[in-house]
């Protein structure tokens, strides 16, 4: 199928081309026409799916109507606005509908806190139809009266899941009352607990349920590998680790905490290896920086927590270090879902401490894999690592595994299992709520990955409600991921 079968406009069809889309991913074909046709949607998807493209082509193309070449403001009032949990994830779907409406004279603006107000109020007073916001800061200008929102007739919630996890529900519902009623509103979210359906019901009119790309699955061209180590032998590790990678190879580590975060790229910074971190602390600006760096090839390693890392899009990296395991099986496919794209071969690495171990459980019993073991000699794994479990004893076997004098540590054992800093509370965000399982009457449930089904079908036949997604697979995962049918 392409693009033009979809009835889009030629202005739209031309920024596609212009992107270097071939054809539509399966979320675009089944999202598209179901927007185009007025519905409201409620859509399982995650980035990497292509979902972005999925709302914004067919809500331009709604908006085409209006799109006026006049300079008074009056003629541009807000009609669309997108709601994105990070400042990182609103300003790439900003770019996303500034690319995708260049062909057209409808303006766009994005609002994230963190950064002055007043730029951002200069725009809204020109006069604009579509507004790309983070919530708290979109209402800090709802009470400054620096914007109107009597006429959206568009609302997207996109990564409702992670707005639930950051605590942006109330901000949500305060935003909705502020809304006209006669809208048509498209909500994405990856799972759908009972606090997103509540959300949903309250949201959505009539809404048609557009399935995606599973979430869960983890493409198969990625091997994941454990290095059981003591906790205050991790830095070391990874450091070693990092030395031994080819040297062009960029490295994205994720850790719990943002304290963490920084310290363990001073310290690889102060092993000689490039690093930077990027977590909610860091001002708007030093965020786009540090990524900017990272995209270009200046820095070599990028510590990120869960919550920075969300929504970055970076492209394919050769391997992903979990420098602490995700306290959710669900984040560990989200990290490690940054490494073997569109078919391209990832490596997932973990070092994992004795006090892991049960999320090293949760992790592979979600991904139905056994994952590897190995012990890099030098930087063993508390005594207890394998209590009760001695068959997974596996030694790194090769020499060139074997830790290098420099790599390790001061050689005073004692402090080996000693943490390498405290513990602080994780970036806001984490508590995925593991609420009671939402099975719909057709036995769909809500609180399960999605899985992957057939794209064959029509694009109507595939966005009913009473869908279930029970078909296997044929579509490579990296298709999904945006990865393939693009031209260089
Ligand atoms: P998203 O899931 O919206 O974050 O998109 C993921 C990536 O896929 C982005 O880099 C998009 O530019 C890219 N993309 C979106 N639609 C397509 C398409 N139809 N074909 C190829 N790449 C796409």
């Amino acid at each position: 199928m392409s693009f033009s079968e979809l009835g889009l406009i030629p202005e739209i069809l031309q920024a596609v081309t212009d992107a270097g889309y071939t054809e539509p991913t399966p979320i675009q074909r089944q999202a598209i026409p179901v927007v185009l046709a007025g519905h409201d949607i409620m859509g399982g998807a995650q980035t990497g799916t292509g979902k972005t493209a999925g709302f914004t082509l067919p809500l331009l193309n709604r908006l085409a109507r209006h799109a006026s070449t006049s300079a008074s403001p009056a003629r541009h009032p807000v009609r669309a606005l997108i709601l994105a949990p990070t400042r990182e994830l609103a300003m790439q779907v900003f770019e996303s509908v500034k690319m995708y409406s260049k062909h057209l004279p409808l303006r766009s603006v994005c609002i994230y806190g963190g950064v002055d107000m007043n730029p951002q109020i200069q725009e809204l007073r020109r006069g604009i139809e579509i507004v790309v916001a983070t919530p708290g800061r979109l209402l800090d200008h709802v009470q400054q009266k620096t914007i109107a929102l009597g006429q959206v007739e568009m609302l997207v919630l996109d990564e409702a899941d992670r707005m639930l996890d950051m605590g942006f529900i109330p901000d949500i519902r305060r935003i909705l009352s502020l809304l006209p009623a006669n809208r048509q509103s498209l909500l994405f979210s990856a799972t759908f607990s009972d606090e997103i359906k509540k959300l949903a019901d309250q949201m959505l009119k009539n809404p048609q349920l557009v399935e995606v790309a599973r979430r869960n699955m983890v493409s198969e061209t990625i091997t994941h590998i454990v290095h059981p180590v003591s906790s205050g032998l991790k830095r070391n590790l990874l450091a070693h680790i990092v030395r031994h990678e080819d040297e062009t190879n960029q490295v994205l580590v994720f850790v719990d905490t943002k304290f963490a975060c920084s310290r363990l790229a001073h310290f690889l910074e102060r092993h000689g290896i490039s690093a930077d971190s990027i977590h909610g602390d860091k001002s708007q600006q030093a965020r786009t920086e540090t990524l900017e760096n990272f995209k270009s090839g200046k820095v070599r390693v990028l510590v990120a927590t869960d919550v920075a890392a969300r929504g970055l899009d970076i492209e394919d990296l050769p391997s992903v270090i979990n420098f602490e395991l995700p306290h959710t099986a669900e984040d560990y496919v989200h990290r490690i879902g940054r490494t073997g794209r569109a078919g391209k071969k990832g490596k997932a690495v973990s070092l994992v401490s004795s006090e892991e171990r049960h999320r090293l459980a949760d992790i592979q019993k979600l991904i139905k894999l056994e994952i590897r073991q190995e012990i890099i000699a030098g930087y063993d794994p508390e005594p207890d690592f394998f209590d009760g479990d001695s068959s997974k004893r596996r030694r790194s076997p090769s020499p060139s595994a074997a830790g290098r004098a420099d790599d390790r540590p001061a050689p005073d054992r004692k402090k080996r299992n000693e943490r390498e800093a405290p513990r602080e509370t994780r970036e806001r965000a984490p508590q995925r709520g593991r609420q009671a399982s939402h099975v719909a009457s057709d036995g769909f449930d809500f609180n399960k990955p999605y899985e992957q089904k057939e794209s064959s079908a029509s694009p109507a036949a595939q966005s009913t409600s009473t869908d279930v997604p029970s078909q296997k697979a044929q579509r490579p995962i990296a298709f999904l991921l945006g990865g393939l049918g693009r031209k260089k």
